[in-house]
C-alpha cells in the first residue's frame, strides 16, 4: 500500500528548531518539533544524518537522489525537501 502524505505545512511555524540545509540543488528542511525519533534517516544514511554532531545534517555525504529518497521516508515529516 502506498503511503499518502499530506503536503508539508509550508510557512507554518512550529516551536523548536526550524533549519534548512543546502548542498548543490538540494535543500532539506528540519523541524525538530515534528521529529518522533524513529531513526529512519539515521539508519538509512548515517553519513548524512549524524545526530551527535553539529550541524547534524551533512548533505555532501550522499547523492541528491539518496537524500531526496530518504527524506521522503521520514514518518513525521520532520524532514522535508524544499523546492
Ligand atoms: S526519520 Fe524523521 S522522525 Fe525519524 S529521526 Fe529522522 S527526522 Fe526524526
Amino acid at each position: 500500500m502506498a503511503l499518502q502524505r499530506k503536503p508539508n505545512s509550508g510557512t507554518r511555524k512550529l516551536p523548536g528548531v526550524d533549519k534548512k540545509y543546502t548542498h548543490g540543488a538540494v535543500t532539506v528542511r528540519w523541524q525538530s518539533a515534528r521529529c518522533i525519533h524513529a531513526g529512519v534517516c539515521v539508519r538509512r544514511l548515517p553519513g548524512v544524518f549524524r545526530p551527535k554532531e553539529k550541524p547534524w545534517v551533512r548533505l555532501e555525504n550522499a547523492s541528491a537522489q539518496e537524500v531526496i529518497d530518504t527524506v521522503a521516508l521520514c514518518p513525521s515529516q520532520a524532514l522535508s525537501t524544499v523546492v
